[in-house]
C-alpha cells in the first residue's frame, strides 16, 4: 500500500509526502521549518516521523527548506550531483547522498525510481515510487514530455502531474516576454494541454488517483486543469484532484 499527500504545490513552495509502511519520504521542501511542521501536522505527521528527503532540483520552491529540515532532524537527503553542486554551501552539514538519475534506490519499504526531465536546472529529476506492486508517478517542473518520461509514468496507479499554466492565460498575462518564453519553453513548465497530451499517450488504465500539481497562481485555474486532464482519461472532472498552494491535498491511498 502507498499513501501520498501534499503539503502545498506551486511556485511559492512544494512538498509531497509519500508513505509505505513505516517509510515516509518528503519529495522537495520549499517551506520554512515552522511552516513545514505545521503543514505536516495537518496530515498527522511530525518531522521526526520522516525517513528522509528527496530533491528534484535546486529551484527555491523545491529546495528552499530541505537542508534546514534535514539538519534539524538528522534526515538523509537524496539528490543528484548536479543539484548538490547547484545547492552549494546551503547543503553544508546535511547528510547528502548523491543518486544517479537513472538508478533505482531502495529506502526501506519504498523503491524509488528517479528519472531525468528537461527543465532549466543543473540535473533535474522526478520520481516514481513503488512498493513492489503499486506505482506512484510524480512529475512537476518539466518543459516537455520525453519518450523516457512517458515510459516511466506509463502504467502507474497514481499520478501527480504538472499542469502549470493555461497557454492562453500565459500569453495574455502581464508577464514580461522573456519570462513567458522561459515558462512555455522546452526547459520550462508543462501547460495544461501538454499534460493532457502526455496522459493520453501513456497507459492510464490502472489509474486510481490523478492529481494536477504546480498550478500557476496567475496563469491557470483549477477547473481548467481538471477539465483537460479529465478529457484525456475520459473521466468526471470532479474525479481529478488539484493540488493547492496553501492546502496541498489530503492523503490519497493506492491499493
Ligand atoms: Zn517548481
Ligand atoms: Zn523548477
Amino acid at each position: 500500500m502507498i499513501r501520498f499527500a501534499s503539503l502545498g504545490s506551486g511556485s511559492s513552495g512544494n512538498a509531497l509526502l509519500v508513505e509505505s509502511g513505516a517509510t515516509r519520504l518528503l519529495v522537495d521542501c520549499g517551506f520554512s521549518l515552522r511552516e513545514t511542521a505545521a503543514r505536516l501536522n495537518r496530515l498527522g505527521v511530525t518531522p521526526g516521523d520522516l525517513t528522509g528527503l528527496l530533491v528534484t532540483h535546486e529551484h527555491s520552491d523545491h529546495i528552499g527548506g530541505v537542508f534546514r529540515l534535514a539538519r534539524r532532524y538528522g534526515l538523509p537527503v537524496w539528490l543528484t550531483y548536479g543539484t548538490l553542486m547547484a545547492a552549494g554551501a546551503a547543503a553544508d552539514g546535511a547528510d547528502c547522498r548523491v543518486i544517479d538519475s537513472h538508478d533505482p534506490l531502495a529506502v526501506n519499504d519504498l523503491e524509488v525510481l528517479p528519472y531525468p526531465v528537461p527543465h532549466d536546472a543543473r540535473e533535474p529529476v522526478q520520481y516514481v515510487f513503488s512498493d513492489g506492486a503499486l506505482r506512484l508517478g510524480v512529475l512537476t517542473d518539466a518543459g516537455e514530455a520525453t519518450a523516457h518520461l512517458r515510459a516511466m509514468l506509463s502504467g502507474c496507479h497514481g499520478l501527480v502531474l504538472e499542469c502549470n499554466h493555461d497557454a492562453r492565460m500565459l500569453a495574455e498575462s502581464a508577464y514580461p516576454p522573456a519570462l513567458k518564453r522561459r515558462i512555455a519553453g522546452r526547459y520550462g513548465h508543462l501547460e495544461n494541454q501538454a499534460a493532457a497530451d502526455l496522459l493520453a499517450s501513456i497507459d492510464a488504465s490502472r489509474l486510481q488517483h490523478l492529481v494536477a500539481a504546480h498550478l500557476s497562481e496567475h496563469n491557470n485555474l483549477p477547473e481548467l486543469a481538471a477539465r483537460v486532464l479529465a478529457a484525456a482519461v475520459n473521466c468526471e472532472e470532479g474525479w481529478v484532484g488539484v493540488a493547492d498552494q496553501a492546502a496541498g491535498f489530503a492523503w490519497r491511498q493506492l491499493g
